[in-house]
């Protein structure tokens, strides 16, 4: 069963931040974004969801402020690209994608995360250990991990074969 829209006797941050990214498919569209998926039809294409709940989604989290909806460039499309706000959702991510990698893969990730300058691999997605400093997720390259299926043929599977900054357009 969906969870309800809100968490009327939950006056925490949490519950705020669940209101907002708490909903089935959201968190993986935030991701999708991360690797540069900007257009409805690559979402629906690697996401495999249903139309009109991707839709409900997209407009949830532009309505929260997470992702922005303009027109893309040389073209009459409009696409859906990260925010501030949304960009700040990285740790988030990257925490909740290293700890399922480790408790619930047996440690056989699907992505292997670099930092783009060094090369130096980033088990947290968040610091290089040679640079000691904290990266942004434009400074990070992922690449395929013993646990990515390459066997996909949607563009955004197709794309992220080959190493890809995070944030860089799909297309
Ligand atoms: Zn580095």
């Amino acid at each position: 069963m969906a969870l309800g829209k809100d968490y009327v006797n939950q006056a925490c941050a949490m519950a705020r931040a669940l209101e907002l990214v708490g909903e089935r498919w959201t968190l993986l569209i935030v991701r999708d974004a991360f690797y540069g998926v900007r257009r409805y039809s690559d979402f629906l294409a690697h996401l495999h969801m249903p139309r009109a709940v991707l839709a409900e989604r997209l407009h949830l989290l532009t309505e929260g402020g997470v992702l922005v909806k303009q027109p893309a460039e040389n073209s009459s499309r409009e696409e859906y690209v990260l925010t501030p706000r949304g960009e700040a959702l990285w740790p988030v991510l990257a925490a909740l994608s290293a700890w399922a990698t480790q408790e619930l893969l047996e440690g056989e990730a699907s992505w292997f995360y670099r930092h783009a300058e060094c090369g130096t691999l980033l088990p947290d997605r968040l610091t290089c250990t040679t640079c000691k400093v904290r990266i942004h997720p434009r400074e990070v390259l992922m690449e395929p991990g013993p646990g990515a299926d390459l066997t996909r043929t949607d563009p955004v599977s197709v794309a992220c074969r080959s190493p890809r900054r995070l944030l860089q357009p799909i297309r």
